[in-house]
């Protein structure tokens, strides 16, 4: 393990059965109050945004915001929210995608992505990839490429990568 490895992991703190008897949930706020440790996430994931050519940043909501946010100002790009349905204000595109029970839907203001534009999509935790495959989904259909899909951590034994595999289309994810 590298040492940003080792510094990043030392940050986040597991807890047990939240939300729900089950989940283990990987909290972000330490990592988040620790200055070395943010800086660090946020030079790392701005490295990658150079290296796929980005040229926006969309975070999910919602600490895929806390988290995006300081790597497009770091990368000099523009700053997306893709956001819970109904939160924005302007003409929206939605994806509604499935949940463990029920669904979900997400939006994004149609104005702010075009053909021009190369994506990369930034949250947290990497679960099932039903977040991330809806966001892809909703960038395509606004006509933008995607140039990669960048987390803090991926939980690999839920099988996300291989379910994106299909909607990134050699766009690379990277786990920090
Ligand atoms: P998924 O769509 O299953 O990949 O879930 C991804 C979204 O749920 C991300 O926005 C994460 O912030 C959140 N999430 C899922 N599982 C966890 C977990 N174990 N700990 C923290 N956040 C999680």
């Amino acid at each position: 393990m590298t040492g940003i490895e080792e510094l990043l992991l030392s940050r986040i703190r597991d807890v047990a059965d939240y939300p729900e008897p089950g989940v283990m949930f990987k909290d972000i706020t330490p990592l988040l109050a620790d200055p070395a440790a943010f800086t660090a996430l946020t030079d790392a994931l701005a490295e990658v945004a150079a290296s796929t050519g980005a040229t926006k940043v969309v975070g999910l909501e919602a600490r895929g915001f806390i988290l995006g946010a300081p790597v497009a100002v770091r990368a000099g790009l523009g700053f997306i929210p893709v956001r819970k349905a109904g939160k924005l204000p302007g003409a929206t595109l939605s994806q509604a995608y499935d949940l463990e029970y029920g669904s979900a839907e997400i939006e994004v203001h149609a104005e702010d992505l075009t053909g021009d534009d190369r994506v990369l999509v930034v949250d947290d935790v990497l679960a099932t990839g039903g977040t991330a495959e809806a966001s892809i989904q909703l960038i395509r259909r606004a006509g933008a490429q995607v140039a990669g899909l960048a987390v803090l951590m991926e939980l690999g034994f839920l099988g996300g990568r291989a379910r994106l595999e299909p909607a990134l289309a050699g766009a690379p994810l990277e786990a920090l």
